[in-house]
This record gives structure tokens, sequence and C-alpha cells, in this order.
């Protein structure tokens, strides 16, 4: 569904990614692993082109993304992403951050997306809150309501940052489940992620990037419990 290859990144003189190559298969669940500041959200960035690219190519199905003629917001309006922070727009309810995209980006009449968008709530746990502006919610029903307006239009891709780390962490498990279950149920996810049991767990298969560079990569059974590169050894030791 996703490939990307030969993927070059700077900021000024930096250069934080040093030619990566991931892909994601239909269904497939990839978790993306490594110390704070080696690369995982510009990775994401890039990937969800919310950044510009200095070299490489992403394919989203057969289409080059990376082709600069290609239209951005199309592009992205087949993407759901999550970050960190929360980011939901704060003047809207709850209802209408779940329902923005659909209306404006793939201009679904109102009807049928606030139908839809009381599925997803309910489905996220959050039916009752739906006429809620995001201020009343606690962090992890936040995350919740930001999970279900990325999935709102159905996105081939879901690219999740960390959605756990700015949480308290009698949340995080809440939302944690819920990417399991979005998970279990066929979604396409590419997951940057500290929680290393949820990954072990969870995903497919586990890449691990050190200073903009994929050093080690495989299914968790390999990379995570038996990890061959003496630098994933070094990060995962933090772990234990
Ligand atoms: P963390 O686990 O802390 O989230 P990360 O792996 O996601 O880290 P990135 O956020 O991708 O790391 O950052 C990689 C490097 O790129 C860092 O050195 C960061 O300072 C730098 N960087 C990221 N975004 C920018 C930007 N917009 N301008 C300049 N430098 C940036
Ligand atoms: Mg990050």
């Amino acid at each position: 569904v996703l490939r990307a290859t030969g993927i070059h990144k700077s900021f000024g003189d930096r250069e934080v990614l040093k030619g990566v190559d991931v892909s994601l298969a239909a269904h497939e669940v990839v978790a993306l692993i490594g110390a704070s500041g080696s690369g995982k959200s510009t990775l994401l960035r890039c990937l969800g082109l919310l950044e510009p690219i200095d070299d490489g190519q992403i394919f989203l199905g057969d289409e080059d993304i990376s082709d600069p003629r290609v239209d951005g917001n199309r592009v992205r309006a087949r993407l759901g992403a999550v970050f960190q922070s929360f980011n939901l727009f704060p003047h809207l309810s709850v209802l209408d951050n779940v329902t923005l995209a659909s209306r404006v980006v793939h201009r679904v009449p109102r009807r049928e997306a606030e139908t839809r968008a009381r599925e997803l709530l309910a489905r996220v746990g959050l039916a009752d809150k739906a006429k809620d502006h995001p201020d009343r919610l606690s962090g992890g029903q936040q995350q919740r309501v930001a999970i279900a307006r990325a999935i709102a239009t159905d996105p081939e891709v879901l690219l999740l940052d960390e959605i756990t780390s700015a949480l308290d962490p009698e949340l995080v498990g809440e939302v944690l489940e819920l990417v399991r279950d979005l998970a279990s149920e066929g979604a396409t996810i590419l997951m940057a992620t500290h929680e290393m049991a949820f990954a072990r767990d969870v995903a497919d298969h586990v890449v691990f990037l050190d200073a903009g560079t994929i050093v080690e990569q495989g299914p968790p059974s390999e990379v995570l419990r038996h990890p061959r590169e003496e630098r994933t050894r070094a990060f995962l030791a933090r772990f234990t």
C-alpha cells in the first residue's frame, strides 16, 4: 500500500533521514522505534506529505506521491494521521472535529457524515461526548477522538506518531486498546512508538531507526527479542 525508497531529508545542514526504505502491505502494522531525535516523526511527516523530501520516492498504491506535480491535498485526504499532541480543533465540538474532513474535503453531506461520526464515537467509547468541546475531555478521550477523526475518511494508511506519549500512564491503555482493535480489524498502520510491549504484541514488523538510518528490521520476535545489531540491543536495554 505504501512504499518509500531512499528517503533523504535535511534541515539546514543537518541530515535527519539518510536514505530510508520502508514499506507497508495492506493490513500490516509496522512499528517504528528508535531514540529521541532518530528521525521517526520526520519520517512519518515525510510519508504523509507534511514535509517535503530532498530525495527518494514514495508510492501510495501505484501512485508516486513524491512527484512534485501531485496534488498534496488529494493525497493527504487518503491518509489518516494522529500525533502526540491531540491537536483537535478547540473551537469545534467533538462531533464537528470528527466530521470536518469528511464534509469539507470529501464533500460528504452533513447528515451522512454525522451519522458515521456518531458510529465512530460509539466505537471509541465516546458516544455521549459528541456535543462537548475537546477541553472537557481527558487526554485519553481527546486522543480517541483524534483517532476517530483520522479514520472517519477511511484512510488507506494510518500514520500514528507516539500517540500515547503525552498521556498520563493510566490513560495509555485505553488508547492502545483502540489501536489494537483497529489493527485486528485490518487497518494498515505505521506507528512510531516507545511502547515496546505494545509493539511486540501488535506489530507485524518492527523497524529500528538510529540517527536517520534503519539499523535493523523484521518481525518483533526477532528485532525485539533477539536483536542482531549492537545498536538495537543498546537501545532496547533502556526499556528493561
Ligand atoms: P522523538 O522520539 O523525540 O519524537 P524523533 O525520532 O521523532 O524523536 P524527529 O522529531 O524526527 O525525531 O527529529 C529528528 C531530528 O530532526 C532532530 O534532531 C530534530 O531536532 C530535527 N528536526 C525535526 N524537525 C525539524 C525542523 N522542522 N527543523 C529543524 N530540525 C528539525
Ligand atoms: Mg517524534
